[in-house]
């Protein structure tokens, strides 16, 4: 059910309204002139449109019925969502439609607006359509598919990661497209994939391997997720992400009766791994809270498991084995043999890495695993005088008053695939004065609707900077395209 706010549809329609009012005022008779004054003032506060007005009821309504659809892992109803995002661009005038599905089930899909001058590379506008999942009993202001409007904001799972930018796209290109029929040089497609949240390998995994992207994408510039700001008029831009390195240390000491002190006991010895990550970790962290250094900037590592087999949880046996889990996050400016020689100094002694997916410590003592590890040392370039992608989004933020603050993306997402390919990816939220902060993947997840609406007029002027920009044209384009872009992908 998708209803409408009646206090939303009021204040957006009555400025066009009074201005009517006013002209018939001149009209007519003394006779109703009372009668027409009382009418007209009973409407005065809405006389003024703010700048934090809230979106009109097309925006709210498109954000509203898609929140509603439960793409929650690890089942999102794809199907739904797609016949929705068909019908959205649609009716936004956008006019291809393309679905693609390149693992069963997984589906997504683009809409096009074909530019002026389909030699340019294009402007891809990217989200995913899948959320993370809720515990439902946990949302204590409104269900998490209600996508109720309480207090000014919308509730739903997905509102901040990341349908809202989703439905600011379209609704930033149907505003446009009403004034003008062709507005842009350049190509802009509107992407949305799925599986994100779990990794992205069936979802833009596969779309920047494909001939969809090659021959029919070509985009110059991606833009995709970021994280919303608390301050009125700053958007994060990210531009670059840090790599996860799940990290699994095991080590091996002999079992012993739990009535006698042996030396050097498994758990011993990775709680001296521990302890040196624990002073690494609170350098880190305190760094961050003084606000020496950004979160995106340091070394994340969080423990995340520690254990042991084989005793069946016997309370008088000390285990021959002991495991420790890590959640690492290396900032884009760690190579990975930096990173290497830090685990060096957590482990207490020289490593050998055999693989890149494993290792070892101290002549054997311990075994690293790494069941999980991204190489994706890109940064986009921050050079404002260059003409550029960049450029284009400062221009455009200054446009609307605001300004950017480039951050390096603390989790991670799907730009790496696209910075990859030798792509430039900025992450752009365009949700500003977000007093909440951040609430990716937690309860009560919102959005303000008057960040909503300031988002759509952001991106109207971020698109319109970056498909019209005639220097960036001329850096981007001047590269060989079909030769360099099957490099490009035979690289992979
Ligand atoms: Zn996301």
């Amino acid at each position: 059910m998708c209803s409408r706010d009646p206090h939303l549809q009021v204040s957006h329609g009555v400025p066009r309204e009074i201005t009517h009012r006013h002209t018939l005022l001149m009209r007519v008779s003394l006779f109703l002139f009372p009668l027409l004054l009382f009418v007209a003032l009973s409407f005065s506060s809405f006389t003024v449109v703010r700048s934090d007005s809230p979106p009109d009821s097309i925006a709210l309504t498109s954000l509203r019925t898609y929140l509603q659809l439960d793409t929650s892992q690890p089942r999102p109803h794809y199907r739904r969502a797609i016949t929705f995002l068909r019908r959205l661009c649609r009716d936004a005038g956008i006019p291809h439609f393309e679905q693609f599905q390149f693992v069963r089930g997984r589906l997504g899909c683009v809409c096009t607006l074909p530019g002026r001058n389909r030699s340019l590379a294009s402007v891809v506008l990217n989200s995913h359509i899948d959320v993370v999942p809720v515990e439902a009993a946990a949302w204590t202001v409104a269900p998490p598919f209600s996508a109720a409007v309480v207090n000014g904001s919308v509730y739903a799972r997905g509102s901040q990661d990341m349908k809202t930018q989703g439905i600011q796209y379209v609704e930033a290109l149907r505003r446009t497209l009403q004034a003008q029929p062709s507005p842009y040089l350049r190509t802009v497609h509107v992407l949305f994939v799925p599986d994100e949240e779990i990794g992205g390998k069936a979802g833009m995994g596969q779309v920047v391997q494909s001939t969809l992207w090659r021959d029919r994408l070509r985009p110059g510039v991606l833009i995709d997720e970021c994280l919303p700001d608390e301050r009125d008029g700053v958007y994060k831009l990210c531009y670059g992400e840090r790599q996860p390195w799940w990290t699994v240390i095991r080590t091996r000491g002999a079992p012993g009766h739990g009535g006698t002190l042996p030396r050097d006991t498994a758990i011993q010895r990775i709680h001296a791994v521990m302890a040196r990550i624990s002073a690494f970790r609170e350098a880190q962290r305190e760094a961050v809270e003084t606000g020496a250094q950004a979160l995106g900037d340091v070394v994340g590592v969080n423990f995340v498991h520690i254990g042991s087999h084989g005793t069946d949880g016997a309370m008088n046996i000390i285990p021959g084995n002991a495991e420790l889990r890590l959640d690492i996050r290396v900032p884009p400016h760690l190579n990975e043999s930096a990173m290497y020689t830090l685990l060096e100094q957590w482990m207490g002694g020289p490593c050998h890495f055999h693989s890149s997916v494993a290792g070892r410590c101290l002549n054997g003592t311990f075994d690293i695993e790494f069941p999980h590890k991204v190489i994706a040392p890109y940064r986009e370039s921050l050079d404002a005088d260059a003409p550029g992608p960049y450029r284009a989004l400062r221009t455009a933020a200054a446009r609307q008053s605001a300004r950017l603050d480039p951050i390096i993306f603390p989790m991670s997402t799907d730009s790496r695939y696209v910075r990859h390919r030798g792509i430039p990816a900025f992450g752009l939220t365009a949700l500003d004065g977000v007093r909440s902060g951040p609430l990716l993947h937690q309860h009560n997840e919102n959005v303000p609707l008057d960040a909503f609406e300031r988002g759509i007029r952001l991106f109207q002027a971020v698109i319109d900077q970056l498909a019209n920009d005639a220097e960036w044209r001329a850096s981007v384009d001047t590269a060989p395209e079909d030769s360099s872009t099957a490099t490009a992908h035979a690289e992979l």
